[in-house]
């Protein structure tokens, strides 16, 4: 596969540093029951590597120290982790609100039909991806079949309270395009997915989250096997907005690998360009900006260091964050 990072690492995206860290973003693993075609992590079924009982007792300590409000799941399919429940239930008692960013196909696999009740007993925040609300999109992204087993894990989750009006059980589904382009304006492309899956299989959700495509990992290699790469960087730096600069999701999250390496985002993490651990200035010692030549660090290094007003290690794939209306695991930006 070809690989995008090298193109990434030289850019003038400008100088971010972060504020208030308010949320712990947490790479479960890489495994997944799927494969789909833009992944940013080539998660799929045959890999192996599972964040330890070890490391969850690391980032539930970071939870406690840093009186972090906000841990946000990932993967892979972190339902997957054998550590999923213990995790989820101990961020809990520690009062943390807890968002798992759920492939919805996850609810109709074996072994997993404990979900539904278990979100609702922990209140769990379900961020679902649905890259469309037509069958032949999802089913090109992600799969045969994939649309008609989303659309039953959905039902599943409506079915024990999500996706209403009273906001106490969030249901919010993920779009992100399937080609080099940006993503539709995401007001309107929420109302065209709330009339056409409410008026075909009568599911609802609270709100729609537009993502633009990382140009890295088996959506870069994509974009240079078709010779698209250039051409879609001139889309990102195109449309730039600096105003999106103030908001980006890096300001106020930092993202944790399986391992427990930390990163200023997801998607630094897997172009292995770690954080700039905080305390290297306080030391007198050279801040290393050159990815190239940085040492990864960990979350136990970071239990007691504050994180606030560190600087961002940014690269050219910055540009799909702050195109448009900007894009973020939050969805757009403005
Ligand atoms: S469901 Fe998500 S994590 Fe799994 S392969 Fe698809 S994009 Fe990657
Ligand atoms: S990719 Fe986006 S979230 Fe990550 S460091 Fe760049 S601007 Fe921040």
């Amino acid at each position: 596969m070809q690989d995008t990072r090298p193109l990434l690492l030289d850019s003038d995206f400008p100088p971010i540093r972060r504020g208030q860290l308010d949320t712990l973003q947490v790479n479960l693993g890489y495994l997944c029951n799927l494969s789909c075609t833009h992944c940013h992590v080539n998660a799929g079924p045959d890999r192996t590597e599972l964040m330890d009982h070890e490391t969850v007792e690391q980032v539930l300590e970071f939870l406690q120290r840093h009186k972090i409000g906000l841990l946000d799941l990932t993967g892979g399919s972190p339902e997957m982790n054998p550590q999923f429940r213990y995790l989820v239930t101990e961020a809990r008692k520690l009062d943390v609100v807890v968002m798992d960013r759920c492939n919805p196909t996850i609810l109709e696999e074996p072994g997993y039909e404990y979900l539904p009740e278990f979100f609702v007993q922990n209140q769990v925040v379900v961020v679902a991806s649905l890259p469309c609300y037509m069958e032949q999109n999802v089913d090109k992204q992600r799969g045969k079949g994939v649309y008609q087993e989303s659309v039953a894990g959905l039902k599943k989750l409506n079915a024990v309270g999500y996706g209403n009006d009273s906001g106490e059980l969030m249901l919010n589904l993920v779009f992100n395009p399937d080609d080099a382009v940006l993503p539709p304006e995401q007001q309107s492309l929420q109302a065209e997915y709330r009339q056409s899956l409410g008026e075909t299989h009568g599911i609802i959700f609270n709100e729609l989250f537009v993502l633009a495509n990382m140009p890295i990992q088996r959506f870069g290699a994509r974009l240079l096997a078709k010779g698209q790469y250039v051409d879609y960087m001139q889309l990102l730096r195109g449309a730039f907005v600096a105003e999106n600069l103030d908001t980006v999701m890096c300001r106020n999250l930092i993202s944790v690998d399986y391992q427990g390496f930390v990163y200023d985002c997801d998607f630094n993490q897997m172009l292995a360009m770690p954080i700039i651990e905080p305390n290297r200035s306080a030391v007198n010692e050279p801040i290393v900006t050159d990815v190239t030549k940085k040492m990864p660090v960990h979350l136990k290094q970071l239990l007691d260091q504050s994180l606030t007003d560190n600087p961002i290690i940014t690269g050219e794939h910055c540009y799909a964050c702050t195109a448009g209306q900007g894009s973020s695991c939050g969805g757009a930006l403005s």
